[in-house]
């Protein structure tokens, strides 16, 4: 059996390398590098996929969080909350610029923000919500959306880990997610779903002045070349990316459905481990698998790494600090214990191999690796 990976990118590539290879080639022979055509019939196709969306492609998608927080006139002194338990970016661009960041604690099935605490966090200063897709799976959208509707907040969906997931609301209605809130923002890092092959970013609204302002926003705040109307960012996806990402975007679909297999698979070989709790599906939300992530209990986890690694099956724990512990976002109050569920979570999660190119043979090694460690 070859080595296994937690994402096998030269085995998706080779899939499809003469598509990407052309593509790339064109780009070259065009040598129309920043801003070639290929940059706008992604925003297209993008926009399209969503279900009409105005999409403006960016550098990456930390960026498309603060171009996102700069278009919404968020000034110092406002208070946004976000989930706790999430990669550092979300946090780190509210810092950046200068908002109070203010964390949520999140679900422990779902791992997404726990919108029983919203009322809790919500103050005077209170702008905008930002709930993280977390793993693959929408946040409670509809109670968020309610509750940003009668707080008068702005609500930016950060879906670097969840893009082609669709929600479900009670009437029936269904949305992709990132087309929910007032903006929506995603990430194209190799890794992610729609992954490019060096840092990438989008960002979403359903607002056509808004989707201006952001497009203004990420390319030094011109409309026109040389004059400037706000002060900007340069963060433009490059067209080599998105001639790319126009060849992966066809196969998105194919490859959730791909990671949706791997996931059941996992599912039904790890339910009956009694020290394991797999992935929750909530309600509402279909789950696109950017991370197969399980729940050690008993204290087992580092155990259980350790035991995978020696076989050789990578694994790995997003994310093993909670932000609130990190040296750069401690606040006074902040400690052991201040968000229980998240602080329990970086002790317990495990995230396995997941890709769109898992062979049977590796997930039959994996889950019977995983058994003979609980049951000898
Ligand atoms: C990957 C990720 C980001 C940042 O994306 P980059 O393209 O790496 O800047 C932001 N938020 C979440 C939840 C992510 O997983």
């Amino acid at each position: 059996m070859d080595k296994i990976h937690m994402v096998d990118l030269h085995s998706q590539y080779l899939r499809i390398k003469p598509e990407i290879d052309e593509a790339i080639q064109q780009v070259l022979t065009s040598t129309a590098f920043i801003q070639g055509p290929e940059v706008n019939t992604f925003a297209q196709s993008l926009s399209s996929y969503l279900g009409g969306t105005f999409v403006i492609p960016c550098a990456n998608g930390t960026d498309a969080l603060q171009v996102a927080m700069m278009a919404l006139d968020l000034k110092p002194g406002d208070e946004i909350i976000l989930p706790v338990h999430t990669y550092v970016a979300t946090g780190e661009v509210i810092a950046l610029l200068g908002l109070t960041p203010v964390f949520i604690d999140v679900r422990k099935d779902t791992f997404n923000i726990d919108t029983a605490l919203l009322e809790s966090k919500v103050t005077t200063k209170t702008k905008a919500i930002v709930p993280v897709h977390l793993y693959g799976q929408c946040a409670d959208m509809e109670s968020i959306l309610t509750f940003a509707k009668n707080h008068n907040l702005y609500v930016i969906e950060d879906v670097a880990q969840a893009l082609s997931a669709t929600y479900t609301f009670t009437d029936g209605t269904t949305k992709k997610a990132g087309t929910m809130g007032t903006i929506g923002t995603t990430s194209f890092f190799p890794s992610k779903n729609l992954g490019c092959y060096g840092d990438g970013g989008a960002i979403f609204t359903n607002d056509k002045a808004l989707a201006e302002k952001i497009k203004m926003i990420s390319n030094h705040g011109q409309r026109v070349k040389y004059h400037h109307e706000v002060i900007g960012v340069n963060s433009r996806l490059d067209t080599l990316q998105a001639a790319i990402l126009n060849v992966k975007l066809k196969y998105l679909d194919e490859y959730t459905r791909k990671r949706n297999e791997v996931a059941r698979y996992y599912d039904a070989a790890l339910t009956s481990i009694k020290s394991i709790a797999i992935p929750y599906r909530a309600a509402n939300t279909t789950h696109v698998f950017h991370q197969y992530t399980i729940q050690v209990k008993d204290g087992l986890r580092d155990k259980l790494k350790t035991h995978l690694e020696s076989h050789g099956i990578p694994t790995m724990i997003y994310y093993p600090v909670p932000l609130h512990l990190q040296n750069a976002y401690k606040r006074p109050g902040f400690g052991e214990g201040t968000f229980p569920i998240t602080e329990e979570l970086s002790k317990e999660v495990l995230s396995l191999p997941i890709h769109t190119e898992m062979k049977e043979q590796e997930l039959e090694y994996i889950t019977a690796t995983l058994k003979s460690f609980f049951h000898g």
